[in-house]
């Protein structure tokens, strides 16, 4: 067979492949987007788990013609000038092409400097012409039937109320890492969520709204800073720990993540007071300089390279030992030190 170059298209598909596993990662990265837009409100409408339709809303800044137009281009973005300098939740301009390459996608948006909105529809990678839309500032972003144009994707979703609880679970993240915003989550299942924006009483209020008093009245306070990198956020106490890790809410320069060692590093800073099979509750962020922190490493940016890990490693454990000896607990497993 003679090589020959992939088409638009197919490079957008192939991308999809990694940017969009399954509607959460939609909801992620449209979440993400308005967050970059400096929404103060977003709303989230999903149906049929997410497959057949996401709507976000934002109150964003919003797009003129000619940025809307350029935004489900391949490779478009208008956040990324520095590689070693990211302060943004987006950088790759993959999002909204990779997306309108699988599904159904509109979006419409005004800018402040337009006299009205503009929306523009890509279906299966065919860009159809802008139109004039009605709509205050802002950005409304509809995804309607999610895989159409890749039906082996499509295959592998879960049910309808395994990929609602994914959506949930990705806003409730994004939302403990921007209390400052208001989050209004509906769908066809329970996990609806409404999250006022907690003004002063920032990350404690909203994990609070998320998991209830509970987890407030059982933690510790966290705050410390080592060279320049700041650690911060609530840490439950060795009494208060579950099965599992999934209520571990680990964030970085405001990016919810799942980093192996930060991961390792929470353990470690347990490991004297929690048997080995129990997960501490946790919510915890990380400050640092964009130079100091990798987050190119992987298309959804879950995982972050820190330039110097020994650092980061060394102020989570400490604080973390720091905190559990502040609040009285001493070690229960034999052998810590
Ligand atoms: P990235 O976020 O990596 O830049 P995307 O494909 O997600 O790539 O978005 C492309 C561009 O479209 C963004 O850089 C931004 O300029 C614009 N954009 C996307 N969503 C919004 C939004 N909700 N509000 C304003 N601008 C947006
Ligand atoms: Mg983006």
């Amino acid at each position: 067979m003679p090589i020959r170059r992939l088409t638009e298209d197919m490079i957008n598909r192939i991308a999809a492949g990694e940017v969009v596993e399954r509607p959460a990662s939609v909801v992620k990265e449209l979440v993400e987007n308005a967050i970059d837009a400096g929404a103060r409100r977003i709303e989230i409408v999903t149906a049929g788990g997410g497959a057949a339709l996401i709507r976000v809303t934002d109150d964003g800044s919003g797009m003129n013609a000619e940025d809307l137009a350029l935004s489900v281009d391949r490779h478009a973005t208008s956040k990324l000038t520095d590689l070693d300098d990211i302060r943004t939740l987006g950088f790759r301009g993959e999002a909204l092409a990779s997306i309108g390459a699988v599904a159904r996608l509109s979006i419409a948006s005004r800018h402040a400097s337009e006299g009205h909105g503009w929306e523009v529809v890509v279906e299966g990678g065919a860009l159809q012409p802008l139109r004039p839309a009605a709509l205050a500032s802002g950005t409304r972003v509809e995804v309607r039937d999610l895989f159409f144009a890749t039906p082996a994707r499509l295959k592998f979703l879960k049910g309808e109320r395994a990929e609602a609880s994914a959506i949930t679970e990705v806003v409730r993240r994004l939302a403990i890492a921007h209390p400052e915003i208001r989050f209004h989550l509906t769908g066809s299942d329970r996990s609806a969520l409404d999250l006022p924006s907690t003004g002063d009483a920032g990350l404690a209020a909203r994990l609070t709204q998320i998991l209830g008093p509970d987890f407030a009245q059982n933690a510790m306070p966290v705050d410390a800073l080592r060279e320049g990198v700041r650690l911060f956020g609530l840490a439950g106490l060795p009494t208060y720990h579950r099965a599992n890790a999934l209520q571990q809410y680990l964030m970085v320069n405001g990016r919810p993540v799942r980093d192996r060692l930060l991961m390792g590093a929470l353990r470690a800073g347990y490991a004297d007071v929690m048997a080995r099979d129990r997960h501490p509750v946790v919510a915890l962020g990380i400050e640092i300089a964009p130079q100091d922190v990798d987050v190119n490493v992987h298309p959804a940016k879950a995982d972050v390279r820190f330039r110097d890990p020994g650092l980061v490693r060394g102020l989570i454990v400490g604080a973390l030992r720091h905190a559990i000896i502040a609040s009285g607990h001493r070690a229960t497993t034999t052998g810590g030190g």
